[in-house]
């Protein structure tokens, strides 16, 4: 869009950018401007090659973790770390309903090389909770990337089968724990390598449980494609 209409709709629609607090100049990204949405901090380039975590060590391919067990997915395409603008805009996207953000959030992708895949799915959501959110952020941000990868999308292949509590609120092996069954594939995924879709990593057990039961229905192989990671410092 040229600058004088998004100029003209800024008089319409004024806004500030809720990272920098200075007046929101881009449409496509409003209210984060442009300039924070460019400046998203991505995760270090020496990550583990398979869960993505931060390595502190140089000259090693995968974390501790991954070397003792082995996910079920094989690697995952993460943005940028869980904070500044990826933060607020993953935010504003998720609870306060700023459905248009989940395009230019995934199109961030367009920018990274992504593992080939013949079926794009996302990290699904219980009824109940899909019909209190009024949708599912992950299947949002999969529809985009299917859009511009030409990669099919399938929202029903995997079906989340229980509820469970917000990640948020527990420890690391609590976390394997809560969410240990919890998702289903409905189909038969024999010999295919699916992309699961998520909007936030933490520890990779929501990613891992996920690619655990496509596994179990014959996947060949998975990824995760994930907007952003928690780093801990
Ligand atoms: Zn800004
Ligand atoms: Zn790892």
């Amino acid at each position: 869009m040229s600058r004088i209409i998004e100029r003209a709709l800024g008089l319409f629609f004024p806004s500030e950018c809720p990272v920098c607090g200075k007046p929101s100049d881009r449409s496509a990204t409003s209210p984060i401007c442009g300039v924070c949405w460019a400046n998203m901090t991505r995760l270090p380039a020496n990550c583990c090659g398979v869960c993505s975590k931060p390595l502190e060590v140089e000259g090693i391919s995968k974390c501790g973790d991954c070397y003792a067990t082995r996910p079920y997915y094989s690697t995952v395409r993460v943005y940028a770390e869980f904070s500044g603008a990826m933060k607020e805009a993953v935010h504003l996207f998720k609870f306060s309903g700023v459905r248009r953000l989940a395009r230019p959030i995934a199109e961030l992708f367009k920018d990274i090389e992504l593992p080939q895949a013949d079926l794009i799915v996302p990290v699904p959501m219980t009824k109940k909770r899909l019909t209190e959110r009024g949708f599912n952020q992950s299947l949002l941000m999969a529809k985009a990337i299917s859009d511009f990868t030409k990669v099919p999308l399938s929202y029903d292949t995997l079906i989340k089968v229980r509820e469970t509590p917000h990640q948020t609120t527990l420890k690391g092996s609590e976390r394997v724990k809560s969410l240990k069954n919890a998702f289903r594939s409905a189909g038969d995924m024999e010999g295919k390598s699916i992309a699961v879709v998520d909007d936030v990593m933490t520890t990779g057990a929501t990613l891992n449980e996920c690619a655990k039961a496509l596994v179990n229905a014959g996947a060949a192989e998975v990824i995760g494609i994930v907007a952003a990671r928690t780093v801990f410092q």
